[in-house]
């Protein structure tokens, strides 16, 4: 039978009602992310504007409801049972324009793109230019804080604000914008030469699993060995748990052969992180951000 939305989802239409852009009433989830798994969203908005973005985070905190800030997907791993609130996706902040050898990028645009223009180093890493400046995206030739001008974010009142470098907070895999859940919404990116990607794209389709994934699912140590060559050790490649497998190809990537629960892939990562604190006496910590926690 077919039922109309919930008393949740209703309330969130209610208060985005006067705001541009798209929304999407109990939205799956699982075609929104790289990882292809998840329940429904409550509502999933793509704001047009930057200020919309921030009015509908000041409505949601106000009202009560969680929120998240939805670039690719690529590093998200959304629970069964969904996400109980507001997914603000940043697809529609797609500006671009270039001066001076300066690349002022909306937080939707895709990081590929940017690579291409002049961006070599980050090549191949999937998702949105925002959600590279929040976790710090990059390889092993840099991140993309080493390419940055300026980020222009919103702050908890809606606020806009322009932050120097000094004022990112960035770390491996981290900045101040994903540990205070500020949503970035324009990058100035420093362009480099133009390169050929091709060699690097090559690298890693050999050396990174094809499958659905959410990319490395563990932080490496920060000092020691790597989270996949520990994995490997253990010789925990090939292990699976319903459709959730640790990849014969690179060990730090869980993949999904189908149809995996979230579930299947925590249980992995539960027993994933038990085998190599025993043998390694390490206990390898989460780089997948799990929705909700
Ligand atoms: C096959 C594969 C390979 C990968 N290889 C790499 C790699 O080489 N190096 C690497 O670093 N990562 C890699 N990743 C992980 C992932 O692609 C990066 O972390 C990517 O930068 C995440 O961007 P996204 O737009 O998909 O963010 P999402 O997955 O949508 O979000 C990730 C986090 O950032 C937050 N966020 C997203 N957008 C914004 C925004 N505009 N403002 C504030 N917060 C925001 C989200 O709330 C969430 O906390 C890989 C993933 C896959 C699937």
């Amino acid at each position: 039978m077919e039922t109309g939305p919930g008393d949740g989802a209703r309330a969130l239409l209610r208060i985005l009602r006067d705001l541009p852009g798209e929304v999407g009433v109990e939205e799956p989830l699982a075609p929104h992310t790289t990882f292809r798994i998840g329940g429904k969203a409550f509502a999933l908005y793509r704001p047009t504007t930057s200020d919309a973005l921030g009015e509908a985070v000041v409505r949601a905190r106000a009202h009560g409801f969680p929120w998240l800030i939805l670039g690719g997907g690529s590093k998200l791993l959304v629970p069964d049972r969904g996400f109980p609130g507001l997914v603000l996706s940043t697809a529609a902040l797609r500006s671009w324009h270039e001066e001076e050898g300066i690349l002022r990028v909306g937080a939707g645009v895709s990081l590929a793109r940017v690579a291409r223009r002049g961006a070599w180093k980050l090549a191949g890493i999937p998702g949105t230019v925002g959600g590279a400046v929040a976790m710090n995206a990059g390889t092993r030739y840099g991140a993309i804080a080493d390419q940055l001008e300026w980020v222009q974010a919103l702050l908890p009142t809606g606020r806009l604000h322009t932050f120097s470098l000094d004022e990112c907070g960035f770390s491996y895999r981290d900045s101040v914008f994903r540990r205070l859940r500020l949503p970035v919404v324009a990058v100035g990116v420093r362009l480099q030469p133009v390169q050929d990607l091709s060699p690097l794209l090559a690298e890693r389709a050999r050396t990174q699993p094809q499958l659905p994934s959410a990319g490395c699912v563990f932080r490496n140590p920060s000092a020691g060995r790597s989270a996949g060559w520990m994995i490997d050790q253990c010789g925990l490649k090939g292990m699976r748990i319903g459709d959730a497998v640790v990849s014969e190809r690179h060990a730090n990537f869980i993949c999904n052969l189908g149809r995996a629960r979230a579930a299947e892939v925590l249980e992995l990562v539960d027993e994933v992180q038990d085998r190599v604190a025993r043998r390694f006496g390490v206990w390898l910590r989460l780089e997948l951000e799990v929705v909700g926690e």
